[in-house]
Parts: structure tokens; C-alpha cells; sequence
């Protein structure tokens, strides 16, 4: 039943009935960290056969222990630009992380410019970023590090309010980038639609060297057959012109090993080439034998879908266990709203605004850490304390069944006492 439709006094009473549960719970001194979103350890035991490869020469002759190759080997390039969806010759393979090179962007654009001739952004009085929210709180983490004001744009079910996205790029220069997230969104799971694909790419942005940072870490990780399908932005950005207005990142983090994988980027030829030169200077070239493991692990773009399938059948089973149990505990009570992705690595839930801190706070007191309230949004603060990211990969089927009945139990105090506070 509705939450909001119960009397003060029924209220009450499912309160304390809810506080038996919970103390019991709490008597069982749990331990579950769901902070992160972490491939859980048989997921990673997919990868195993990788790390016995022993190959260290690509098909044409580079010996892959020594230094060099400083945009990645040619198999590597060949194969990611599959996931990448660019040319060979319009990627960069990189080290082990896309945050790293995400970073390493922004920090050049801070201190050289995005390209020759313009003004290095980290010269100007502000730089501006527009930041779909809920969103990746290490995307927040790195502007706030180089002191660009993030500006909040509300995500909608098919993407970033493009209303809004629009009106901000043409009236205010200082709005140099955006971040985001575009597959199976980190938190939100939704995938950004054509017609948003297709607004970013033709958009007229006041700042001449405007630009996505388009982040596309959950490009193969579908969780169905069906999965969601992304429009390419960097050929809808050629098509109409704005070919250098977007940087594409992606990695094998999981798909292989977090930590261990291998990140790549994919932009014009002009913004490359500002980027290879800094590149050359920052190292002697990337781990390549890195990079042959896993294309001679990975082989091809279709045996990369069966393996993503093989990780869909390890958390497929955890995304719809928890589904279930918030549809069980909580559905039809208008007291919390979540999403049910196609794929990714996150369920996002609404509560009742100004109830997110107190029920992670709560649920932390029980055993079940999760992320931070408030870090899906900029400066780690969600102006409606509503937002709360469940990463449902990590743990066991048994502890997530567990932990989620506790969160499910502590939205539902929370809400209760919201309720009452205005009854
Ligand atoms: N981008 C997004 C959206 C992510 O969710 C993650 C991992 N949580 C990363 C980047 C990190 O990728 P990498 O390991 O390649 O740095």
C-alpha cells in the first residue's frame, strides 16, 4: 500500500515491526561492501587462460617487451576499433585504465589547449563543464581536481535534458566540455538515444574548442539479447562537420581484469595528434604485451559477445535478484523508484527526497557499506538527497539477497519517518 495514504498510527506500527527486522540484521554482524562497482571473483576467473599466453612478437615482427609503439600495436588497433566503432588509424591504445586517460586529457587541455592555437583552459579565468546527474563520481573527481565548475544537467530516460545541454553551449563560453557516460550509464543504466546522439553532434557550442568527453565503459556489457544500441557520436560529429568536438574512451576493465586491462581512445586525426605529442613525452610506449594477451585472448569482436555473454550469465542472475526484491519490498508504496538496465554495472534508486544520506548512514550500521549519498553528483552533493547507486556485481547471490533486504528495510524506516515528520 501507499505509503503516503497510511495513518500516522499505521505508520508507526509497520515502523516498528520494519526496526525488529532491522535489529536482526544488525545481530548478524554483516560485512558487505558494495561501494564499487567490481567484477566478482568468478567473473575474473573467466580471464585465467590469458595470463599463461607466453607470445611476445606481433604478425609483423615487433618484439613487444621492448620499448616503443606509443599508439598501440597494430592487432590491438585493428581489434578495439571494433569497440571503439572508428578507424585503426583514429585510435590511441593505452595503458591500463580509461580514467587515466580521461584524466590525462583534461590535463592536457589544462595546460596546452585542445588543439594548436587555442588557449590552454587552465590560462582562463573559468572553465565550465556540463555534467549529466546522476553520474560517475571519479568524472566529478577529476574536475573538481582541476578546478572546473561543473554545471548540473538533469538525466532523462533517454539521455542528458538536451534543452538544456543546448541553451548552455550556445550562450556561455566558458562552457568548454561535457562528461558523461552514454551506454549503460554509471548510475542510471539508461543508454543515450539517437536523437540525443544526433543533438550533441550538430549543437552549435559558443566555445570553438568545446568538447565531449564521451565515455563509453560499458560499450559490449549487455545483460540480455536484446541489449540497448548507441548511435556513434564520432560519425555523427564527421557528418555534420564537428568531427575534433569529441573524445570516445573505452577499456577492458571489465571485460578483463580492472586494473590489468587495456584503455584505448578514439578522435580525429587533429585532436590525436596534439595528444600523441604529449603522449610521446609523458612515456616510451604502453605495455604492449599487455595489449597482445589480450588480442590474442580476445581474438575477435564476436568472441568478444560470447564472452560478455559468459559474464551476463554470472550477473544477470544478481541484477534480477535484486530487482525482485525491491519490486517485492518495495513496489507500489511511492516511496523509491530505480531503474532496470539493459546492461552495465549499476541499478540506480530513488527514495524520497532528503532520505538517501540517512539510508546508506543506516544500512552502513548494518553491514552493508554502499556508495556514498551524494556521490553521483558533482562536489559529491545531489541537491535532492535522493540518489542512491546499488552495484550489484561483487558480492555472492547470498550476501546480495541479504544486503539488499536491508537497504530495502532502511528505505522504508527512513521514508516512515520522513512521513511522519509532515503528518
Ligand atoms: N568509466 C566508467 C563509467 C566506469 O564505471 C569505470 C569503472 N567503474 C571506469 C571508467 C574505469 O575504467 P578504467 O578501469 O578503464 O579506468
Amino acid at each position: 500500500m501507499e505509503f503516503m495514504k497510511m495513518d500516522a498510527k499505521a505508520l508507526q506500527k509497520y515502523k516498528d515491526e520494519l526496526m525488529r527486522q532491522y535489529e536482526d540484521f544488525q545481530s548478524q554482524k554483516l560485512k558487505y561492501d558494495m561501494s564499487r562497482g567490481k567484477p566478482c571473483p568468478e567473473q575474473l576467473d573467466l580471464c585465467a587462460d590469458m595470463l599463461n599466453l607466453k607470445e611476445y612478437k606481433t604478425a609483423d615482427g615487433i618484439d613487444c617487451r621492448n620499448y616503443g609503439g606509443i599508439d598501440g600495436i597494430p592487432e590491438a588497433k585493428q581489434l578495439f576499433s571494433n569497440l571503439l566503432e572508428a578507424d585503426p588509424d583514429e585510435i590511441i591504445i593505452g595503458g591500463n585504465s580509461a580514467l587515466n586517460m580521461i584524466y590525462d586529457t583534461i590535463a592536457g587541455a589544462m595546460s596546452f589547449g585542445v588543439s594548436a592555437g587555442e588557449i590552454p583552459w587552465g590560462k582562463l579565468p573559468k572553465v565550465k563543464f556540463l555534467c549529466p546527474s546522476p553520474g560517475y563520481d571519479r568524472h566529478f573527481a577529476i574536475c573538481e581536481l582541476f578546478g572546473i565548475e561543473m554545471i548540473i544537467v538533469d538525466m532523462n530516460s533517454d539521455g542528458p535534458d538536451m534543452d538544456a545541454v543546448e541553451r548552455l553551449v550556445a550562450e556561455d563560453e566558458e562552457v568548454k566540455g561535457m562528461i558523461c557516460v552514454p551506454k549503460y550509464s554509471n548510475p542510471s543504466g539508461i543508454t543515450f538515444s539517437d536523437e540525443v546522439v544526433d543533438r550533441l553532434a550538430r549543437m552549435k557550442t559558443k566555445a570553438k574548442d568545446f568538447r565531449i568527453f564521451w565515455d563509453n565503459a560499458y560499450c559490449v556489457h549487455d545483460l540480455n539479447e536484446q541489449g540497448d544500441k548507441l548511435k556513434n557520436l564520432f560519425k555523427a560529429c564527421k557528418e555534420t562537420g564537428n568531427e575534433d568536438r569529441v573524445y570516445v574512451y573505452t577499456s577492458t576493465s571489465k571485460i578483463t581484469f580492472p586494473g590489468a586491462g587495456v584503455a584505448m581512445m578514439a578522435s580525429s586525426k587533429a585532436n590525436l595528434i596534439q595528444i600523441k605529442k604529449r603522449i610521446s613525452i609523458q612515456t616510451i610506449g604502453p605495455d604492449k604485451l599487455n595489449q597482445l594477451r589480450h588480442v590474442k585472448f580476445l581474438k575477435s569482436m564476436e568472441n568478444i559477445k560470447e564472452h560478455m555473454k559468459k559474464h551476463a550469465m554470472i550477473i544477470g542472475p544478481k541484477f534480477t535478484a535484486v530487482l525482485d526484491i525491491l519490486d517485492t519490498q518495495l513496489k507500489g508504496k511511492e516511496i523509491a523508484w530505480w531503474n532496470k538496465p539493459n546492461g552495465g554495472y549499476f541499478i540506480s534508486l530513488d527514495t524520497l527526497d532528503g532520505c538517501a544520506k540517512k539510508v546508506v548512514a543506516m544500512s552502513a550500521e548494518a553491514g552493508v557499506v554502499m556508495t556514498g549519498a551524494g556521490a553521483t553528483f558533482p562536489y559529491g552533493k545531489d541537491p535532492r538527497d535522493r540518489n542512491i547507486r546499488i552495484a550489484p556485481t561483487f558480492p555472492s547471490l547470498e550476501e546480495l539477497t541479504k544486503a539488499i533486504k536491508v537497504i530495502c528495510i532502511c528505505i522504508q524506516i527512513v521514508s516512515i519517518d520522513k512521513l511522519l515528520e509532515n503528518k
